[in-house]
């Protein structure tokens, strides 16, 4: 009979305790002095490991992004954690105070307010930091928007970009979004809802006959796919405003047809 092992599940505002059995061999405790990354929901508050979990209740200290965000995240877990915040404006110094506390041989969760931490969020630093001290940094996967937006778009995982957010000024947004699309495979940006309606009209300039596929609230209740060309995309929201949040997918242009291929002015 395997070991059995206490998992709080959770949903809603109630926490639930069970009894699942896991083998012994995936309860590995965690190694001191090691810097965990752990991803947490990007929506659905399920979209959390029995590893996440379980490496947030053992560590001795949560790097969390905003504190107060987390905070809830941990309260739904059941766990009192002690905390200290890491976002991008502190993490070259709190850098440092995670080397040392890491040398002192204390385990470190490393969290973003969503996903992945280091994917458009902070923890390369602190990632960069922890190696050149020769510390270990082990990784928690789960949940991450561009994963998710590029594994249901139907496009080509085979080759792809991501670049994060394009820069807000003009020129090097233009600059940058000229380049990106040049490159073969698929091309996955994040975008803010203030900003979507700016990128597909861009996209209408440049690559108006590319396919692509807009991703909005991903594993939330109101959850939307949206497959088509950017003027098609942009009739969608004519006369509603964009809400939520984007992965925004545009096709390779090495997909499109040799008729089609002209069209990019990109
Ligand atoms: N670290 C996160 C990850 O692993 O995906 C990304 C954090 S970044 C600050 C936030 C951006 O990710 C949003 O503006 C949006 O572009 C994308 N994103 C995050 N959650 C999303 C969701 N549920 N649906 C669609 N896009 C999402």
């Amino acid at each position: 009979m395997p070991d059995a092992s206490i998992i709080y599940l959770y949903g809603g505002s109630s926490l639930i305790e069970e009894q699942i059995f896991l083998p012994a061999i995936n309860q590995v405790p965690l190694v001191p002095g090691t810097l965990y990354l752990v991803a947490t929901p990007i929506g659905n508050m399920e979209d959390i490991t029995l590893r996440a979990i379980r490496t947030l209740r053992e560590c001795d200290l949560v790097a969390a992004e905003d504190t107060r965000y987390t905070g809830i995240l941990l309260k739904r877990l059941g766990l009192v954690k002690k905390q200290i915040s890491t976002h991008k404006f502190n993490e070259a110094k709190r850098s440092s105070e995670i080397v040392s506390r890491l040398k002192e041989g204390e385990t470190i969760a490393l969290v973003s307010d969503a996903g992945s931490p280091g994917i458009s969020d902070p923890g390369q630093r602190i990632v960069e930091a922890a190696l050149s001290a020769d510390l270990r940094v082990e990784s928690v996967p789960g949940a991450c928007a561009l994963i998710a937006a590029l594994t249901l778009s139907g496009l080509s995982a085979d080759e792809f970009h991501f670049c994060g957010f394009l820069p807000v000024k003009s020129g090097k947004r233009a600059s940058r979004l000229s380049a990106l699309l040049k490159l073969p495979g698929t091309l996955v940006l994040y975008e803010s809802p203030y900003r979507i309606l700016k990128l597909l009209n861009e996209l209408i300039e440049t690559v108006p006959n590319r396919m692509l596929v807009i991703a909005r609230e991903l594993t939330k209740k109101f959850e939307q796919i949206h497959r088509g060309t950017a003027t098609e995309i942009l009739s969608l929201y004519s006369n509603k405003k964009p809400k939520g949040e984007f992965v925004v997918l545009v096709d390779s242009a090495n997909a499109l047809s040799p008729e089609k291929t002209s069209d990019d002015v990109g």
